[in-house]
């Protein structure tokens, strides 16, 4: 029996669509299906979209002008560390882009969806929800059972089924794919909501992304967004997160008030959306592939938002994929050849990222820092150039180590070189560009 399809793929958001439209770039027959109905959004997500995204959407042709529709290009985002003092970070370039967005999830998603009509071999089905899977006398997954609401249930079969459909995925669940590596220990919790009428950022009143941390287990986040609004986190600790179910909206808001360089921004703003989030957002990677099946996405790997990589993992697991899969289809690689070889290439792609975030977690989040080592150790640190220009390649996946330039040698030299300017600025008596004015001193609108 031929299959009705080369590939089913069950999940339509960044990595299904990325996916479905590579695919329909090599010809392969592809059933794309997708439980919701565009214009959506999906569960949780607001996602800033750095440099290097943008380079993986234009490779899948998406238009820049629709995803980002009236959405504020940001250069620069600034870290304060408490009241202690703060550092800005510039984007740097890369596929020609030295900015990045604030994604309004729907407008974003719905261009990618959209984005499948220009592909002749990808049928794409909205509104269709998988319940189970087919498989074969082997066992080997054969294809997908599923319906649109009210109606019958429907089987298509596929070469391969692949799992598009997020961190709570049905393929991954049915095929009991394993978690082949979990980090448990800085798990973090995170609530947000839409605002409008925030305080500018300072008298420049460009947008920025404003990132406050609290020293004390919380981290703040302002990220302008469409139709001038902008969404605003409050993530922590997931042990000192944990608000009762009908508290939640009151603990972000007691959370938000109590920084004065959180709270002078908003003192005149309005949240205009309920709040959304996740308790211990998931630190994982699970098997990638098995027999008749493949995991993308969040279904295949996830991690704390804390560094923006989750949509480039996303769009890089369906490169990586719809590469694979096109060596298969041109004969050069046999099905099980292929699986393998993404497996192996989208480990080794997003292992040592996952491991800096872990480590970005624990330093910014966790590790909980005496006032005195704050003031001058971290300081000097995270104000070297050396840092600011490191952490911002790393961020677009520039450094070759992302995980070794923060390695104990490298941070005796950043320290050396923060220091040395420290002292430079003190000798000279010229103004120190990292003093955070008190909060009353700055934009309150
Ligand atoms: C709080 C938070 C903040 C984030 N911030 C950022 C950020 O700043 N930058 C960034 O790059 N990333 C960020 N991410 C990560 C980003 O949202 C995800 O990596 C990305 O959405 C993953 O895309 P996906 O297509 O794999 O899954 P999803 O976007 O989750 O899409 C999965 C789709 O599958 C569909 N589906 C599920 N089950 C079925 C079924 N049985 N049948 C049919 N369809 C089904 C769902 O309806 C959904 O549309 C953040 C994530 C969180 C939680």
């Amino acid at each position: 029996m031929f299959p009705d399809y080369d590939v089913i793929i069950v999940g339509g958001r960044p990595g299904g669509a990325s996916l479905a439209a590579r695919l329909g770039q090599s010809g392969l027959k592809t059933l794309i299906v997708e439980r919701s109905e565009f214009p959506s959004v999906p569960a949780v997500s607001t996602p800033f979209i750095l440099p290097h995204t943008l380079g993986l959407l234009d490779e899948i042709g998406a238009q820049e002008s629709e995803y980002a529709r009236n959405t504020p290009r940001m250069n620069r985002f600034v870290l304060e560390f408490k009241n202690y003092f703060r550092v800005p970070f510039y984007m740097q370039t890369s596929a020609g882009r030295d900015y990045m967005y604030t994604a309004e999830r729907g407008r974003f998603d719905t261009a990618l969806w959209r984005n499948l009509g220009r592909f002749p071999t990808v049928t794409a089905l909205e509104n269709f929800a998988v319940t189970d899977l087919v498989r074969d006398e082997t066992g080997r997954v054969v294809g997908i059972e599923g319906r649109h609401p009210q109606q019958a249930a429907q089987t298509f079969t596929a070469a391969l089924v692949v799992g598009a459909d997020g961190r709570y995925s049905t393929v991954a669940s049915k095929v009991e794919a394993a978690v082949i590596h979990q980090r448990t220990d800085v798990d973090t919790t995170l609530y947000y909501a839409f605002w409008e009428n925030v305080a500018p950022y300072d008298a420049s009143g460009e947008p920025l992304a404003h990132i406050h941390t609290s020293v004390d287990g919380f981290s703040y986040v302002f990220m302008p967004t469409a139709d001038g609004q902008t969404a605003v986190i409050a993530q922590g600790q997931a042990g000192l997160y944990d608000p009762a179910a009908g508290e939640v909206q009151s603990m972000y808001l007691q959370l938000l008030q109590r920084q004065p360089h959180v709270w002078r921004r908003l003192s005149k703003a309005a949240q205009v959306s309920k709040l959304s989030g996740m308790k211990r957002i998931g630190n994982l990677f699970r098997q990638p592939t098995g027999f008749g099946w493949a995991l993308v996405g969040d279904a295949y790997h996830q991690k704390d938002s804390l560094d923006a990589q989750g949509i480039y993992d996303t769009l890089l697991s369906s490169k990586f994929l719809a590469e694979e899969l096109a060596a298969w289809k041109a004969g050069q690689k046999t099905l099980e050849e292929a699986q393998e070889a993404y497996g192996r290439r989208i480990y080794a792609a997003l292992r040592p990222m996952f491991d800096a975030t872990m480590g970005r977690v624990k330093r910014e989040i966790y590790d909980i820092p005496p006032t005195f080592i704050a003031k001058t150790v971290l300081r000097w640190v995270l104000t070297s150039p050396i840092y600011q220009h490191n952490f911002a390649a790393n961020v677009i996946r520039q450094m070759p180590d992302p995980v070794g330039w923060t390695a104990p040698p490298q941070m005796i030299k950043m320290l050396g070189s923060g220091l040395g300017q420290s002292l430079g600025r003190a000798l000279r008596r010229t103004p120190d560009p990292y003093h955070l004015p008190p909060a009353s001193a700055l934009p309150q609108k």
